[in-house]
């Protein structure tokens, strides 16, 4: 169970050595409550934390307990913790337990992905992940509007195009996250969609495990599946499409991956593909695509202003232009699209699905 609680001005004290107790320290003092660590090893408090004497008594215990309104214990011995939980039983005082973060000299690195930006479909271990971290490192791909308050006391650094800033490039961002991690950090590194759908994400593991680093990844719910969903488009039907193929469109495909791309007849998604489109659709049918195979082109998933443009592989080109269509958006070549169109059979094999899925 969470509770919310408001703890501006409230009185904490955190039990247990600074030094493990870091994460819990800063999070109480983000918080806003007045901050106290009381720890059986001495050990420095980071700022805006007051030290008071770890209780050697039951009354000394009771002199603590009954001057704050929470106690959290991180990693406290368990005799301490025995007389701690029976004192504040005694004065009916909030007490919790947190885990300690790690004092190994090597902290860790979690790759999270964040999904296509709408919290909702951040998984619930990316979310504990960024709630453990001490330092995250994030860019406007990946849902980052409520990090202060996802992970309150963690150091929060963009890495991503800010206004007026490039965008830290790639090895300096491996950079950084691996001597943050050597520093003792247990980073995060949030990341738009999936970390290893056109997510850079398998070059942070290398960057770390060369490094020595320990490394985790998090799956993301990838745009490449959930964008065209959000506009209405299912990937793969039964009798329609039984091949996904996920394409960057970063830079133009060559002429053999565009022959390939038309013979495999399956759902083509592309992610960074609105400056290429032109290229692309040229291609596909100069490959032998039908000029009516349907494309969609989703901007802006799952935001207010998300919107679905919609043409043919011959007349997307100039659909897309005269909508002003810009990135980030998702392209969709296929019959697929057809079913987020309310016309003919597709809108009875849509409503089929959806019948589906209302059963469960
Ligand atoms: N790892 C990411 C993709 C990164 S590449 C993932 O799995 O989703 C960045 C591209 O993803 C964008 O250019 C765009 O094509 C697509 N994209 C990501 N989020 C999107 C969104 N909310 N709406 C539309 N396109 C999105």
């Amino acid at each position: 169970m969470e509770l919310t609680l408001d703890l501006t001005g409230r009185r904490v004290v955190v039990i247990g050595d600074p030094r493990v107790a870091r994460r819990s320290l800063a999070r109480y003092v983000a918080a806003g409550a007045v901050v106290f660590s009381a720890s059986p090893a001495r050990g420095a408090v980071p700022s805006g934390v007051r030290s008071v004497e770890f209780p050697s008594s039951v009354i000394g215990w009771r002199h603590l307990v009954s001057a704050v309104d929470l106690v959290v214990a991180v990693a406290v011995p368990d005799d301490a913790s025995r007389v701690m939980a029976e004192v504040c039983q005694e004065l009916r005082t909030w007490c919790t337990r947190e885990e300690p973060s790690a004092t190994a000299s090597v902290g860790h690195v979690t790759l999270v992905g964040g999904g296509p930006g709408n919290e909702g479909l951040l998984t619930a271990a990316g979310k504990d992940a960024l709630r453990r971290a001490d330092v995250i490192f994030y860019d406007r791909l990946g849902p980052h509007e409520h990090l202060a308050e996802w992970a309150p006391g963690a150091e929060l650094i963009n890495v991503g195009k800010t206004p007026g800033h490039h965008a830290v490039p790639q090895h300096e961002i491996e950079r950084r996250v691996v001597e943050s991690a050597l520093a003792g950090n247990t980073v995060a590194r949030l990341k738009g969609g999936d970390p290893f759908v056109f997510g850079r994400g398998g070059e942070e593991v290398i960057a770390c495990r060369k490094a020595g680093v320990p490394v985790t990844v998090i799956s993301g719910v990838t745009s490449a599946i959930s964008v065209p969903a959000a506009a209405g488009i299912p990937v793969t039907h039964r009798e329609i499409s039984r091949i996904l193929t996920i394409v960057s469109g970063h830079a133009p495909l060559s002429e053999d991956e565009l022959a390939h791309l038309v013979g495999l007849d399956s759902t083509i998604v592309v992610l960074m593909g609105v400056t290429t489109l032109p290229h692309l659709a040229a291609g596909l049918v100069r490959h032998g695509m039908r000029a009516d195979m349907p494309v969609a082109v989703i901007e802006r998933g799952f935001s207010e202003t998300q919107r679905t443009t919609t043409g043919t592989v011959s007349d997307i080109v100039e659909v897309a232009n005269a909508a002003g269509a810009r990135s980030p958006a998702v392209l969709v070549i296929g019959e697929v699209v057809r079913l987020s169109q309310d016309d003919g059979v597709a809108s009875d094999v849509l409503q089929h699905t959806v019948t589906l899925a209302t059963q469960g």
